[in-house]
């Protein structure tokens, strides 16, 4: 539910600032974000699921689309509707667009005297994105602190984020594997964002959250939005939030997981972990990577690049001649021990933002909101341990 001060501040922004666009005028949104140079790009339905690709025009959005998302399992269907952004969210939050699946770092090349390296930033490019969810913006925020707020200013995540530009969307429906109302993340777009729309029925109000949003949203000339369309947004917002069957408890967090680290679950779970990586390629806050060097055939220069990896893959923890993580428990539970505490002590918040994916798009179904109870509760041996399902 949302606090009683956050539905002042919506109902608040909503008559102060907060515009009214027609959903059939929804285009008008796409060609000015095209005037202004972005490349435009919005979820499309792709091989009965829902991908980010550049799009020109509104019909290309899944219109009448909603989304059914359970433990290992996604299915789409239309329902005729004329509803614009009913699909929650696909495998990919915003992370792609800014870090990278695969970035060219540099190229090194012999010379008469040794070899030179030369850097290989990617191209600046404005891109706006359209639809992005409250937990795709909060796991934005955690990139920003690891890429560009920490110790090192990652160069080329800062030239992907400096051309972004991101429409958020309010979320009016739960799936049944979200939980960010008990992350704090969610439904409603907190920060993070250039513009977030609210679809209440065939209009969306629209709230700028940034100087790009503000400068933007002046140019479309849209009606203010009424008190009582806000309030419908908010009830909206809040049925969502109360209607989600997931929830996370983090009190406890993070002494009690380290306090967990021999329990008998993590057994059970790596039981039935395929060490597949899908949870952590789906994940908006996951930050893995490898770095692959690619030799040309005269042999005279190499192309250094980053790879995104995954902590569930076994050489990952090769390090120095030794595997230091090389059965399935100890990945699983190095995974979701750094996610939800150790990520706290190092980054000041959880690496969890309630978004579901790694439960649907876990091919075994395993779901983290019923592990971190069953960790955190005082348990017995099982009678069979994944070490000894990895022998057969
Ligand atoms: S751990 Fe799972 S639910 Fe949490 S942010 Fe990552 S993908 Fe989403
Ligand atoms: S938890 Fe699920 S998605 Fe993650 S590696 Fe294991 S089987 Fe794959």
């Amino acid at each position: 539910m949302l606090e009683r001060d956050e539905r002042i501040r919506i109902m608040a922004t909503a008559s102060e600032t907060c515009a009214v666009l027609p959903s059939a005028d929804l285009q008008w949104l796409l060609d000015a974000l095209s005037a202004k140079g972005y490349r435009v790009v919005g979820p499309i339905v792709r091989e009965g699921s829902v991908v980010w690709e550049t799009i020109s025009s509104v019909s290309e959005l899944p219109i009448g689309w909603r989304d059914q998302q359970e433990p290992g399992r996604y299915r789409l269907e239309q329902t005729g509707s004329q509803e614009i952004f009913g699909v929650v969210h696909g495998p990919q939050s915003l992370k792609p667009f800014i870090f990278a699946p695969r970035e060219p770092l540099f190229q090194i090349k012999r010379s008469k005297d040794g070899f030179t390296t030369s850097p290989t930033l990617p191209q600046s490019e404005k891109v706006a994105v359209i639809g992005a969810r409250a937990c795709d913006l909060a796991g934005l925020v955690i990139q920003d602190r690891i890429f560009l707020n920490d110790t090192y200013r990652d160069p080329y995540y800062a030239t992907r984020r400096d051309g972004l530009f991101v429409v958020a969307v309010n979320c009016t429906r739960s799936l049944q594997t979200c939980f960010c109302a008990s992350m704090e993340t969610g439904p409603r777009a907190k920060r993070g964002f250039d513009l977030a729309l609210t679809e209440v029925d065939d209009r969306l109000l629209v709230e700028a959250g940034s100087e790009a949003g503000r400068d933007l949203l002046s140019n479309l000339s849209l009606s203010t939005g009424s008190e009582q369309l806000s309030a419908e947004a908010v009830t909206r917002i809040d049925a969502c939030a109360g209607g989600q069957v997931r929830r996370l408890d983090h009190s406890r967090l993070p002494q009690a997981l380290y306090d967990a680290h021999e329990h008998p679950r993590w057994d059970e779970v790596a039981g039935r972990c395929l060490a597949c990586t899908n949870c952590t390629m789906v994940c908006p806050t996951c930050f893995c990577h490898t770095v692959e060097e690619t030799l040309d055939l005269s042999r005279q220069q190499t192309a250094h690049a980053r790879l995104w990896d995954s902590c569930f893959a076994q050489e990952h923890g090769y390090i120095h001649g030794k595997n230091i993580r090389p059965t399935i428990k100890d990945r699983y539970r190095m995974w979701l021990t750094h996610k939800l505490a150790s990520w706290i002590d190092q980054f000041g918040t959880s690496g969890c933002v309630g978004c579901g994916r790694c439960i649907t798009w876990c091919p075994v179904g395993i779901d983290l909101t019923e592990e971190l109870p069953a960790l955190l509760t005082p348990g017995t041996q099982p009678s069979i341990t994944s070490q000894q399902l990895e022998g057969t």
